[in-house]
């Protein structure tokens, strides 16, 4: 048996005044998807727990058969693993955005895009500050470069007790935008030790070299490093000693190539993969139909469609749906039933609604067709005949086994 998952991140939506009332996947014209629901079943799934935050990390480890309130542990960890980090049990991994903050407000929580270079620059200049300050043992903590304000911390316990804990307390940057950040500063256990590292980066960089450069070129400056989505390694078993599957995953997003790492699948580097909206589609459908040779189970995710989103752009989410559609659902389909035993599934991590330009709770539609699957009486695959399903997952990690046909629904 070989199965494909495709994941269209964010594609579900609400309907759209602008489009008669439809949703986006409504009004594209996704004949592969259609054909998924005609000839196999149309359900839905929640992903996200109410209690946690919407995003791809939490949607996908749910969507690949991981609870997230299990077995979630926070962002940084799973970008970590992204980047081939390994932590020791006690260590922490803590995401560290440079930011524009100006009169204690957030003025940009990516501190004007600011440029890999730059970034590391900036952070080499903290952490060659650190021996000297606040009494921070600095052997403990290491500065990881990343792409543009995207950066780690990593604390490396070293056999000794971290401060932090379950109760530490931090929030996204991206959700503070415009708004004074005195109380979204870190809470709880060893957040005195993250103010501290937050000030003192707002102190180095205020005349730092690479900040005068952008002042220059009129660009915003990065004022400090803001810290958050800290947490130690997330213990998740393997995905092929539970299901008794090999996986491989094909991704642009650090946050999946993390979480496939962790759960033992091949990450798939596929060239023109951007994450963003003029990603090569082809490209992607071919490497997922090689990979079917050599894998059980070939999962390809798309940022395009939930970029498209958070830009509140309505045509580009229903094109990106379509290339999905056309670039990837149909080769795989195709591929899929040349080999004979298969099964072929369609469903997004989360809703990202273009009313909010950003991740949502609530259900996403999924369709699941199979060699020795029968149709159900959908007949095409959007949010409204998800909705008149009576297939429904409440705990979204239950739909993984289910499409994989090792528990009946
Ligand atoms: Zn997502």
């Amino acid at each position: 048996m070989k199965y494909a998952l495709v994941i269209p991140d964010g594609m579900a939506d609400e309907p759209q005044p602008e489009l008669g009332g439809r949703t986006p996947l409504q009004t594209a014209s996704v004949p592969f998807m259609d054909e998924v629901a005609r000839c196999g079943v149309v359900g839905r799934a929640d992903h996200v727990p109410h209690s946690m935050p919407s995003g791809s990390d939490v949607g996908t480890m749910s969507l690949f058969g991981y609870d997230p309130l299990r077995f979630h542990t926070g962002r940084a960890p799973l970008e970590a693993a992204a980047q081939g980090i390994v932590l020791e049990p006690e260590d922490w991994a803590i995401r560290c955005n440079l930011v524009t903050i100006e009169q204690g407000q957030m003025r940009s929580f990516t501190a004007g895009q600011i440029r890999s270079s730059e970034a590391a620059e900036l952070l080499d200049r903290l952490q060659q500050a650190l021996p000297d300050r606040f009494g921070l043992r600095a052997e403990h903590w290491r500065f990881v470069p990343g792409v543009s304000y995207r950066n780690l911390l990593l604390y490396r316990a070293g056999g000794t007790p971290a401060p932090f804990g379950p109760d530490t307390r931090t929030t996204p940057p991206h959700d503070v935008t415009d708004q004074d950040v005195g109380p979204f500063l870190p809470q709880g256990p060893g957040s005195d030790v993250l103010r501290e590292l937050m000030k003192l980066s707002e102190e180095l960089f205020a005349e730092a070299e690479p900040n005068r450069r952008r002042a220059a070129a009129g660009e915003l400056p990065a004022t400090s490093v803001w810290l958050w989505g800290q947490g130690r390694a997330p213990q998740l078993p393997p995905f092929v000693e539970r299901f008794g599957v090999r996986g491989a995953v094909i991704t642009a997003v650090d946050l999946l190539r993390g979480i496939g790492r962790l759960i033992g699948w091949e990450v798939i580097e596929v060239p023109g993969a951007t994450g963003y909206l003029d990603t090569d589609y082809a490209a992607k459908g071919r490497h997922a139909v090689e990979a079917l040779r050599d894998f059980d189970l070939v999962v390809v995710h798309v940022e395009a469609t939930d970029e498209a989103s958070h830009e509140g752009d309505v045509k580009a989410k229903i094109a990106a749906a379509e290339q999905i559609d056309r670039h990837i659902v149909g080769p795989l389909l195709e591929a899929l039933r040349r080999h004979g035993e298969y099964r072929l599934m369609v469903c997004p991590d989360h809703p990202t609604f273009l009313r909010t330009k950003t991740h949502s709770h609530g259900f996403v539609p999924f369709g699941i067709c199979g060699s020795d699957l029968s149709a159900d009486a959908c007949t095409s695959y959007d949010e409204a005949a998800a909705e008149a399903s009576p297939l429904v997952f409440q705990r979204g990690h239950e739909l993984m086994p289910f499409f994989l046909g090792t528990q009946q629904a």
